[in-house]
């Protein structure tokens, strides 16, 4: 036995941003292998400008978040393009956020309601202050042009 055993240490330093909730930075890396098998079409979709929802092939219900069976009846879905515009149903501005969009905070998420669709779009909005956005207020999808087959390839401005 050795009672005087210490854990290696380097003498790298940590960024610390804040105190009181401690926030410190560090370098995080991965790559991940994922599919996105039935949800396919829909980023296939974006990289066309194009913003695809799900339809029930029995009772019609209609998915702004795409899914492949009906969360009403259970029967299988098809495609059907969503508009590119909508009204905001609702909205919040982050000011903390993942690691990916910690360098944009604050920023606003906002769900999108579209005529003759029967639920809500998460997405961002841009160019318009938290004081500017309201309930009802219409909105318009821009794509990036430079698709990374991301939710995030579609956001919102204002109409
Ligand atoms: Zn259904």
């Amino acid at each position: 036995m050795d009672k005087d055993a210490k854990l290696a240490e380097n003498e790298e330093g940590t960024v610390l941003f804040n105190t009181d909730p401690i926030i410190i930075k560090y370098h995080y890396e991965i790559d991940y292998l994922h599919s996105y098998a039935q949800d396919s079409p829909f980023f296939t979709g974006l990289t066309r400008r194009k913003l695809l929802g799900s339809r029930c092939t029995s009772c019609d219900r209609r998915f702004a978040t795409p899914r492949g069976h009906c969360m009403e009846c259970g029967a299988p879905t098809e495609w059907f393009e969503l508009p590119h515009e909508g009204r905001v149903h609702t909205f919040t501005t982050c000011h903390f956020g993942g690691q990916a969009f910690l360098k944009e905070t604050p920023f606003t998420l906002i769900m999108v309601e579209f005529e003759g669709v029967d639920t809500l779009f998460l997405s961002r909005l841009i160019g318009a202050r938290p004081e500017e956005i309201s309930v009802g207020m219409p909105v318009q999808a821009r794509f990036l042009r430079n698709c990374k087959f991301k939710p995030t390839d579609v956001y919102f401005v204002p109409k």
